[in-house]
Parts: structure tokens; sequence; C-alpha cells
């Protein structure tokens, strides 16, 4: 029996559908397997688009994520510096200024209103408190960049890549450019059980029946929705032009699926305000090392060493990351890759003067390299915008009951997992929301008696409480 009274499912009968295949979709996959000792060959993960990678087993034999970010601190961190100090760079009278941690000041006064905010919004606006909660372990490190975790490379090669192997070492089912379109519940009124699914895969439909015991995990939502690439030469064109149509097939089941009762949410709320979510990412392949050179030269820091680095005055609200060599494990030795995101992608370019989601790939450069007041590479160098109307989507205001509970109430075969689901405690955006929400799915639809990692708690907010 789990904690919320799931009874227990017996892993060699059913049959588990999971629809989609991000992170939160593939973790269930995997809880499944190695918690609820549910066959690979049992699981079938549906997903809209064409593939997923693989190519490596999971864990390196008994090493988890934290392992591997730890021995990347210990060993390969780039000596002999070990942190770094710039966290943004500002325009001042004497030109372009670095603006070093400790001289943000952030001292205890500034962390005691933090402490007081975070109590006093308790009742009055819980997220905010929430956030705070959350992150209080971390408060002492606010002046101090080198606590960040870091990984060797990018996260997808790292922790997609190798589950997605595992899952296919596994026997999982993949349905790539597969749409479930739709469902069917019982009873209509108030729908405890998913009867079938509808999907449409190779342009046929396929409809395939639902027992009580089965489970449906459904992902809700998508922030890379309506996502689109542009070129060095052009920009994003789903930003300009109307990216609703494409919006629209990774949010339909959960449109679907609400129409069935409140008690799924709503995602007309999230999706209502796309524009207020728009976040515009680029990367930047540099051919030689002349950006790296000028950029240790400018802040005093190797790459990979320092935070992501803010452009205090970038209209379009740019920060910098600029990684460890290489990024990408099939990356030439001669090339350098940083990459960099905008949360106001609408407004006019302090040099460049169009909004930067109307800017090809170069133009996003020159605005770059015109503020670090480097030279110009463009010659060297390409860089690819990633427009994303959905991408901060999870933090939109909502209101109570707009995000499901993972186990919508009085079902008994259905769980909703992702960014777009109500965990008590927890806060969303980071894809550990998205794993934790899928934890939380299979140890209850599966009966599992071992309860699901709680959200971690703040010793000082303990003793904090303790003293109110
Ligand atoms: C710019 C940016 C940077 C980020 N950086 C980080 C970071 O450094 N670290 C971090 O932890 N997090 C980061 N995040 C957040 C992270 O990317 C998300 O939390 C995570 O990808 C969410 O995964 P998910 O599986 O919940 O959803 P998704 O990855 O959105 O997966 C859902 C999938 O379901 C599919 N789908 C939807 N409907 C259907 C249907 N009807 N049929 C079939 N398939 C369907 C979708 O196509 C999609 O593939 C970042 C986000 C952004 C926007």
């Amino acid at each position: 029996m789990s904690k919320l009274g799931q009874s227990h499912r017996d892993p060699e009968h059913i049959q588990a559908w999971l629809i989609g295949g991000g992170i939160a979709s593939i973790s269930a996959a995997v809880h499944l397997i190695s918690e609820a000792q549910v066959s690979g060959s049992n699981i079938h993960l549906l997903d809209l688009h064409p593939s997923l990678g693989g190519g490596m087993t999971p864990g390196e034999i008994g090493g988890t994520m934290m392992d591997e970010i730890r021995r990347f601190e210990n060993v390969e961190r780039p000596q002999p510096q070990k942190s770094a100090l710039v966290r943004a760079l500002n325009h001042g009278p004497s030109g372009l200024e670095l603006v070093e941690t400790k001289s943000l000041h952030i001292g205890a006064k500034n962390r005691l209103a933090l402490v007081n905010l975070m109590l006093e919004r308790e009742a009055t606006c819980p997220r905010v408190s929430k956030n705070l909660r959350k992150y209080l372990e971390d408060i002492q490190d606010l002046n101090n960049v080198k606590t960040l975790n870091r990984t060797e490379s990018n996260l997808y090669e790292l922790i997609v890549y190798p589950i997605v192997t595992y899952l296919k070492e596994e026997d999982v089912h993949f349905h790539f450019n597969t749409e479930v379109t739709n469902l069917t519940v019982y009873p209509v009124a108030d729908p405890a059980l998913v009867t079938s699914l509808q999907f449409l895969q190779d342009g046929l439909e396929h409809t395939v029946s639902i027992n009580p015991t089965d489970i449906v995990i459904a992902t809700l939502g998508s922030t890379s929705a309506g996502a689109s690439l542009g070129t060095n030469q052009s920009s994003p064109p789903n930003l300009s032009l109307n990216w609703e149509n494409e919006v629209a097939c990774d949010w339909r089941f959960w449109q679907r699926l609400a129409q069935h009762s409140p008690k799924f949410g709503c995602p007309n709320n999230f999706l209502s305000q796309g524009l207020r979510s728009t976040v515009e990412t680029f990367t930047t392949t540099f051919h030689g090392p002349d950006f790296m050179v000028l950029y240790e030269k400018l802040t005093h820091e190797r790459p990979g060493t320092g935070a992501i680095i803010t452009l205090a005055e970038s209209n379009w609200a740019i920060s910098l990351s600029i990684p460890r060599q290489p990024v990408f494990s099939s990356q030439s030795r001669s090339t350098n890759i940083i990459s960099g995101y905008a949360l106001r992608p609408a407004n006019e370019g302090r040099f460049v003067k169009k909004p930067m989601y109307k800017c090809s790939g170069q133009e996003i450069l020159i605005e770059i390299l015109s503020f670090l007041e480097f030279p110009t590479l463009l010659s060297t160098s390409r860089t690819i915008p990633y427009g994303m109307p959905f991408g901060t989507a999870p933090f939109l205001s909502r209101r109570k009951g707009d995000r499901p509970r993972v186990i919508p109430q009085d079902t008994t075969n259905i769980a909703c997992i992702g960014q777009f689901v109500e965990i008590p405690d927890d806060t969303t955006l980071a894809m550990e929301y998205s794993v934790h929400s899928a934890q939380i799915a299979v140890t209850e639809l599966m009966g599992l008696p071992q309860p699901p990692d709680e959200v971690k708690k703040s010793l000082l907010l303990e003793v904090l409480h303790l003293m109110i």
C-alpha cells in the first residue's frame, strides 16, 4: 500500500503507457523497472519526436550523477584557479567593468531580509516563500559561485543518452513520431479510470485498450512546445510567425484530458500567457581560440570556472555561459562553444536596433561582441538561435487547481507528471521537478511501500520554525 493508499499492483500483469519522451517520462520508466520490477517489455513510451538518442549504460557501475559532479569538481576542474569571482559585466564610467560577487555585498543584513521575506510571504505569496525555503540551505553561499554544481559536459549526453540506452537494453518499446490524440475514461461524470488511448502514428490512427490493472503516466504540456531553430543568417521562424499551431500538439492531449474534469488542471491558463514565457537561447561555435583568449583576458577566469555571466545592461536581458571545453564529446578540439539565453527577446537591442527574436544568429553575436567590446569574430563563428515561446511557462501565474496533482483525486490508473503538476513543497523549472513527479507517480500507481523522496528541508528553517 502506498502513502496515498493505492494498493500494490502485480508488476507481471501490467502494461505501462508513458506519454512523452522527456526526462519525466524516461525517469518514470527507470523507476518502473528498478523499483517496481516491471519488465521493460511491458513499458511503452510514446513521443511526438523522431528519437531520443542512445549510447552508453547508466550510472557507470554504481555511480550517481552527484558522484560524477564531485569527481569533476575534485579532479577535472581547470587548475590552478579553483573559484571564479565575476558574476556580471556592466558599462561604468571607465568602460566595461567586472561585477564581482563579493562587490554585491550580500551580507548578513540581506540574508536576514530574505529569511524575513520568506516567513512574511508564507500566507500571501506561498510560491516566493516555497522557493526561498527550498534554497535556504545555500544562503551562506550567495557570494560564492564556486558552490555551483557542474557536470563535465552537456546534460543530454550525461543524463538522457545513458538512460535511453539502458531503457533500450531493457526492451522498453519506443513509439516515436507518435501523438497521443485522445483517451476514454470511466465513469464519464467523474473519471476514475482510463479505459483506452488513441494515438496517431505514421498517419494511422490506433486505439489501445487500457485495463484497470494497467497504468498511464502522462507528461502534461511542454516548455519546448513551438520551439524553433534559426540559423546564422535567419531568426527562429516560430517566434515571428504564428507559433500557436506548432504548440498545439504538445499541449492538445492535456487540453483533451482537462475537458473530462477540472481535477486534471487547466492548460489554457499557461497557453493564454504564451508571450510572457518566451525565452531565446543561442549557441555559438568559434573556430579557433580568439574568443576564449579575449574572454580570459577580460575576466581573468578560465572557461568553465565561473557562474553564468549576466550582461547587466543588456536590453534583451542576456546571460552567457562560457563552459569548459569540449562541451560535446564529438566536438573538434579546434572549436570552442559558448551559449546564452535572453529573457526579454522582444526588446530592441542596445547595438542591433531590433528585437532579438527578429535577429539572425550573426546579429545576436554582433550585439554580444559589441557589449563585450571584442573585435568582430563573425567570419570564424556560427551562431544558432533557438526560440522557446514556453521556456519559462512553469513560472507563469496560476490559480489553485490549474496544475493537477500527480495522482488526480479519486483516480486509480493515471498519473500526471512533468513541470505542470502540483507537488506540495517543491518548486518547478529544473528537471529535478519532473523526475520527482515521475517518482511519485510510480510509487503511488504501483502501490510501493517506500515513499518517494521528500523535498530537502533546511536545518536553518527547522530551527527558525521552532523559534517563532
Ligand atoms: C533555456 C532553458 C534551460 C534549462 N536548463 C536547465 C538546466 O541547466 N538544468 C535543469 O535541470 N533544467 C533545465 N531546464 C529545464 C528542463 O529543460 C525541463 O525541466 C525539462 O526538460 C522538463 O522535462 P519534461 O520531461 O517534464 O518535459 P519535456 O522535456 O517537455 O517532455 C515532454 C515530451 O512530451 C511530448 N508530448 C507532449 N504531448 C504529447 C502527446 N500528446 N503525445 C506524445 N508525446 C507528447 C513532447 O513533445 C515532449 O517531447 C531548462 C529549461 C530551459 C527553457
